[in-house]
């Protein structure tokens, strides 16, 4: 378990300014263009550097942001924080949703699919949350960016699908997770490779802090390299592609009681420097924050609902009072933002509680129960004892599960699809976790990745792409894939529009 000390609040909240305080956070998505810190003051600027498109972040999305605005004829300038590329989708598992592609074609049996039909699944599992043109948008043009990789020399070589979720409709589901056999350091190596033949200028070991505002316009930004502050100065607009607040716990705190807790109970293994410092600078200037709350977490053990190609084991999750609550082999992020609300709700554990099976057999268990990282009893009443539940629910769990299955082959309370045969002795319990690979919310942009105001308009010069931006994900995590295609889609549309300016 993660501990994040007092002195690290105290490092996130002066990291990250005064107005993201609980609360001020969401004062200043009211709060357009009225930054005392920022205001039209450019004529006595010192510029340090100067480009066209500045993007802040070199990311997928910033990488690719920067490759199609050099690829339109202007000059780019990509200020990274770190001493090198990639940020946390260097360290994913490189893997992009899309539909009606060639290779979907020719590797799954959805020979009908479409960016429309995409969007459609997307917006029954957005809940109701997602702005629809930002969805169609980025769905009806995905099967140009897997067309663009390949030009790029990579192959992709398998199409998988996301678990069932139940709020969407299956008849819109398709097989839409693309591969390589390279992963990610492949796909943003060769990201990364025609960003820098196209011109685009990389500077490393420089942060981005502050936005620089001429009359309410962003003009350019001020960063840190080292102890020397520098001013840089944008002809054309400002690209925030710093992705989301993952590791800052005061914007968490503020912003997304999800993210802040898996910082606090779990791990979160995206990149350390994603610190949500470019939405902070777009609050600064009015930017309205947007879709937060939801985050990409992996369930600990199960890893339920991987992909529709992995199913889940028999077993069932059960929460204080030893009762089921929720379809367990639905998609990862939703199983687990189940799981994390009924810890939360019930101030207790949850509990995977299975038999010795295929894919987890008795040595395995038996070794986890040694390890001290399961508990195991003859009988329910004495797994029960060791997991703190009621013995009587936990047995009548079982015996509903081995019911249902028995006589019907169904799961009868909450419609499972996968992992459905009867669970026999030795019992297992074990507690389940997170794994969280980042947290969902940004700026709100429209479809020119313009960032709008509390009012909704455009801020003049600032756009931001990739998981900076918001509009187009949540509320929970929709399936793998699914933000790697936005950090392509948003960040070379994101490129091209400035570089158009
Ligand atoms: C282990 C793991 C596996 C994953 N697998 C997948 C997958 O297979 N498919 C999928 O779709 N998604 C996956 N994800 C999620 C996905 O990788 C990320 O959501 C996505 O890469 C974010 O892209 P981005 O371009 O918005 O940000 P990033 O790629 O994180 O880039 C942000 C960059 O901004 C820089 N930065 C931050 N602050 C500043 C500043 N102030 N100044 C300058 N630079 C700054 C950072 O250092 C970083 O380089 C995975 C995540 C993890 C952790």
């Amino acid at each position: 378990m993660k501990k994040v000390s007092r002195r690290d609040f105290i490092k996130g909240a002066v990291a990250s300014g005064a107005l993201v305080a609980a609360g001020g956070v969401l004062a200043a998505c009211s709060n357009e263009n009225n930054s005392t810190a920022n205001q039209g003051n450019t004529p006595s600027v010192q510029w340090d550097m100067e480009t066209d498109v500045l993007i802040l972040g070199a990311g997928g999305a910033g990488m690719c942001a920067g490759y199609e605005a050099t690829q339109a004829g202007a000059k780019a300038m990509i200020l990274e924080k770190t001493n090198n590329w990639g940020g946390t989708s260097v360290r994913s598992g490189g893997i992009i949703q899309a539909s009606g592609t060639a290779v979907q074609k020719e590797l799954t049996e959805y020979q009908d699919d479409n960016g429309d039909k995409h969007a459609d699944y997307y917006l029954q599992e957005g809940e109701g949350m997602l702005h629809e043109d930002l969805v169609r948008d980025m769905t009806n043009n995905s099967a140009s960016h897997i067309e663009w990789l390949e030009s790029l020399g990579l192959k992709f070589t398998n199409v998988t699908g996301s678990a069932h979720v139940p709020m969407a409709d299956e008849s819109l589901y398709a097989d839409r997770i693309h591969g390589t056999d390279v992963g990610a350091a492949g796909v943003f190596g060769a990201v990364h490779d025609v960003a820098e033949q196209s011109g685009v200028e990389f500077v490393y070991e420089t942060e981005a802090t502050k936005l620089i505002t001429e009359n309410g316009k962003v003009v350019g930004v001020v960063a840190k390299q080292g102890d020397k502050e520098i001013n840089v100065k944008a002809n054309k607009g400002v690209i925030i592609a710093t992705s989301s607040i993952d590791h800052n716990q005061e914007m968490c705190r503020a912003l997304s009681p999800n993210q802040y807790y898996d910082n606090e109970h779990a791990v979160c293994v995206a990149a350390p420097s994603n610190t949500g410092d470019g939405i902070r600078m777009a609050a600064e200037v009015g930017a309205q924050l947007s879709h937060f709350g939801g985050v990409i977490d992996l369930t600990g053990k199960t890893s339920a609902g991987i992909n529709r190609q992995t199913p889940l084991m028999p077993c069932f999750f059960v929460n204080k009072f030893g009762r089921r609550f929720m379809c367990e082999d639905t998609t990862y992020a939703l199983t687990s933002r189940e799981l994390w609300r009924e810890m939360v709700k019930t101030n207790h554990a949850c509990y995977t509680v299975c038999g010795p099976n295929e894919r987890m057999d008795q040595a395995t268990l038996d070794g986890m129960v040694e390890a001290g990282t399961a508990f195991k009893g003859a009988t329910m009443a004495e797994l029960a004892a060791q997991i703190d539940v009621d013995a009587d629910n936990l047995q009548m769990t079982l015996d509903q599960w081995n019911r249902d299955i028995t006589e019907s082959g169904k799961d009868k309370q909450f419609d499972r699809a996968t992992g459905l045969n009867p669970i026999e002795g030795p019992f297992y319990a074990f507690e389940e976790g997170f794994m969280n690979l980042g947290s969902i919310g940004g700026v709100l942009i429209d479809l020119d990745c313009e960032v709008l105001n509390g009012k909704g308009e455009a801020i003049e010069g600032l756009y931001a792409a990739g998981m900076a931006s918001a509009g187009w994900l949540g509320s929970f995590y929709p399936g793998s894939g699914t933000a790697l295609l936005g950090a392509i889609h948003w960040g070379r549309k994101a490129g091209k529009v400035v570089a158009a300016k």
